[in-house]
């Protein structure tokens, strides 16, 4: 399995940033054996796909029907006639402040799937949860919950993001990263059997240069969903120069 590196701008990036996001892409393009995305703002997308020939631009989130009265909503089948190639779906940005629910995202997903959009779906735990022991059992169930039952590795990824490690510049243990990453692939092979251990399991919160090499490292980390740190080409290069190492 390629690592897998995608970055989410989350709320940033106006025209004046497409000569980053061009520069993100020819640095990445530098590392062959990586695989790599970039998940921007619905605005921005046309005109990135434009910018960057063939660098993989996809959203950060779709609303789960085609078309219809939702006023400010964005379908999967605009963002797929914008030319994005994958989405977000399930942020804990987004389960927290637009109260969306594993129901909610495993439509979100199937969506998305329909318009023919790759999928990375997001779970992770609040420090609440974490210091209460249930930060497992948490993540479990949102993985059982959110994830559709047509789940495979040809369309969909999951990211771990540990709620309080996003944007904090906190990371979790790397034994808690293991021991996280072993038992989401235990549920994912157990209930779609091959294709499940083909569904990458990215590790997103707080991933950067200096600690992507340690969390690329960790088995079944297969990649990473990185927010502050893919914001400009100089503090991404690292962590695609980290998952080529891996790889060697
Ligand atoms: C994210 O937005 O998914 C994320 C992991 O953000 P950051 O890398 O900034 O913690």
């Amino acid at each position: 399995m390629r690592k897998y590196i995608v970055g989410n701008w989350k709320m940033n990036g106006m025209s004046a940033d497409l000569t980053e996001i061009a520069a993100i892409a020819s640095v990445s393009a530098k590392y062959a054996s990586v695989e790599s995305a970039l998940c921007l703002p619905a605005t921005l997308i046309g005109r990135a796909v434009s910018a960057v020939e063939g660098y993989i631009i996809g959203g950060q989130d779709c609303h789960m029907n085609a078309s219809g009265a939702h006023t400010g909503c964005v379908s999967a089948a605009m963002l797929a006639d914008a030319g994005a190639r994958l989405t977000i779906v399930g942020h804990s940005e987004r389960r927290a402040d637009e109260h969306e629910s594993d129901a909610d995202i495993r439509a979100k997903a199937l969506a998305a799937k329909a318009a023919g959009l790759e999928v990375i779906i997001c779970v992770g735990e609040t420090l609440e949860q974490r210091d209460d022991g249930k930060a497992l059992e948490i993540v479990l169930g949102q993985l059982a919950q959110s994830l559709p039952d047509a789940a495979s590795g040809d369309w969909l990824s999951v990211a771990y993001e540990p709620v309080w490690a996003i944007g904090t510049g906190r990371i979790p243990e790397d034994k808690d990263v293991a021991d996280m990453h072993r038992e989401i692939r235990a549920q994912l092979t157990t209930r779609f059997g091959p294709a499940g251990a083909a569904i990458r399991i990215l590790y997103g919160g707080s991933m950067n240069g200096e600690n992507a090499a340690m969390l690329l490292s960790i088995p079944d980390v297969d990649g990473g969903l990185v927010g502050g740190a893919s914001l400009t080409a100089s503090k991404f290069e690292p962590i695609f120069a980290a998952a080529a190492k891996s790889a060697e």
